[in-house]
């Protein structure tokens, strides 16, 4: 009896939350005007190739594109064109990320199975993503069935854009670390399973075909050169470019002997030498650091928790029974004395510093929702200041993180605020030049033209947490 209570007067709370949500955006939103023009005003406009922002920009948007960038006051602005005043805020380019694995998280709760995988849990992790800022991500190596594969084909409301490599190929068990993924990938002991792999992948049309290569920390075997240069050559048969999850220097160095163009994860066994970085710049290699996005254990601080974790972000977009075990767990750490598990961050920092300071690309990714301590969103937006303490500027990291990864994922429409781009962009309320943590003070963040509605989102997550917590 008592039950059915809470859980109306849960669903009267809930159901003003929409209504506040869908007239608060109401309020703000700034209606295109009837010639389908809108200009933004006044911010200062990060651009995404590392030039000097434009203080007091001016940006025209027309069939959700960006139409003309320049200065307020100085760029022709057609009549009858909506405007909106930014003055005061920071404007850069949406971001892309070019590592994840979607699907498995239902971030209510913080489980991670393949039940969860389905279309609309698949539809809230990219939600999510546009709601910090993502304009775009890649699924690298573990969507089962075809789900990925026909979401890439879609354009998807307040959500960011999709890219999969389908099932990636790994040596059984050395695949993804967490059991709900684990036996996802392709099996290959052989050259002969190799090349059938891609033969089977290559119906698809994947993004990439990617290939594990990691002994994890010697409890698995591995792929062989052998099989993974039969899995390269295949792959470049069907004209698909190949990708790698590394950890092994001399692994690395064999991948971009066999032809991978890219990489998931720095090197993190050996500090990198003179002969990969050649090697690296003669195939011109890209890298996503992962330097542990939120999770990174230099991120803790003397009470316990990262500075990461009192951001109002989390409060947004997390389960409050989330946040707590989160919280449970840092205080059991704390208490213990011990840090958070490090293991592979002896050499990826240093060895991220050396590659970028050699010209080597490299470009955000994150590895988000590869297990449930992932969040989807912070574990993109902490990474960026991961890649600032590895040497990157804010300038930098945010090139890396915008136009350099959008061109590692074929994404030509993405990654700068630029006259033909798809208008895809992020407000700031603060300059992340001056704190690359910035990014995290989000007002508004606009996909392919339009505001995502962020506060709609807001409403739906926490109905979402309130029939969990009372069913
Ligand atoms: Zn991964």
């Amino acid at each position: 009896m008592r039950r059915v209570t809470r859980k109306s007067s849960c669903l009267l709370v809930v159901s003003c939350l929409f209504v506040v949500a869908a007239c608060s955006s109401q309020g703000e939103s700034q209606a295109p005007s009837t010639t389908g023009v809108t200009v933004f005003e006044g911010a200062r406009l990060i651009v995404g190739d590392g030039s000097a922002p434009i203080e007091s920009s001016a940006f025209i948007i027309e069939n959700n594109r960006f139409a003309t960038v320049g200065r307020k006051g100085e760029i022709a602005v057609p009549a009858g064109a909506a405007r909106v005043d930014l003055t005061g805020k920071t404007v850069m380019p949406a971001i892309v990320d070019a590592h994840g694995h979607l699907g498995f998280l239902d971030m209510a709760n913080g489980t991670m199975s393949k039940a969860n995988f389905t279309r609309e849990n698949y539809i809230d992790h990219l939600q999510r993503y546009a709601y910090h800022g993502v304009a775009a991500t890649i699924s690298t190596g573990t969507d089962l069935g075809e789900l990925a594969y026909q979401l890439r084909g879609e354009t998807i409301p307040n959500a960011a854009l999709i890219r999969t490599v389908g099932m990636g190929l790994a040596w059984p068990g050395s695949g993804p670390n967490d059991p709900s993924r684990n036996d996802v990938p392709y099996t290959v002991t052989s050259v002969e399973q190799a090349r059938k792999a891609v033969q089977d992948l290559a119906l698809h049309k994947p993004d990439f075909v990617k290939i594990w290569v990691d002994d994890r920390n010697g409890r698995q075997k591995k792929l062989t050169p052998e099989i993974y240069q039969a899995a390269a050559d295949e792959a470049r048969t069907h004209n698909l470019p190949a990708i790698a999850h590394v950890f092994d220097l001399e692994d690395a160095k064999g991948l971009v002997r066999a032809g991978v163009e890219g990489f998931l994860h720095s090197i993190r066994d050996a500090a990198v030498d003179d002969e990969f970085i050649k090697l690296a710049k003669d195939h011109n290699i890209w890298m996503t650091p992962n330097l542990g996005g939120m999770n990174r254990a230099s991120l803790i601080r003397e009470n316990g928790t990262p500075e990461w974790f009192d951001d109002p972000l989390v409060r947004e977009t997390i389960a409050p029974a989330v946040i707590k075990a989160r919280a449970e767990m840092y205080e059991k750490r704390r208490a213990g004395g011990a840090p958070a598990p490090s293991g592979a961050q002896t050499f990826d920092i240093p060895n991220t510093r050396k590659l970028h300071a050699a010209g080597i690309r490299l470009v955000l990714g994150s590895d988000t929702a590869g297990d449930s301590n992932r969040w989807i969103g912070m574990m993109t937006l902490v990474e960026l200041e991961n890649m600032v303490t590895a040497g990157f500027t804010p300038a930098e990291v945010i090139v890396a993180a915008t136009r350099d990864a959008a061109a590692v994922l074929r994404l030509d429409q993405l990654g700068m605020v630029a006259a033909g781009k798809s208008a895809d962009f992020i407000v700031l309320d603060a300059n992340p030049l001056d704190n690359i943590a910035n990014t995290r003070k989000i007002a508004k963040v606009y996909l392919r033209g339009q505001e995502v509605d962020r506060a709609g989102l807001k409403a739906k997550w926490q109905a979402r947490w309130n029939q969990v917590s009372s069913g």
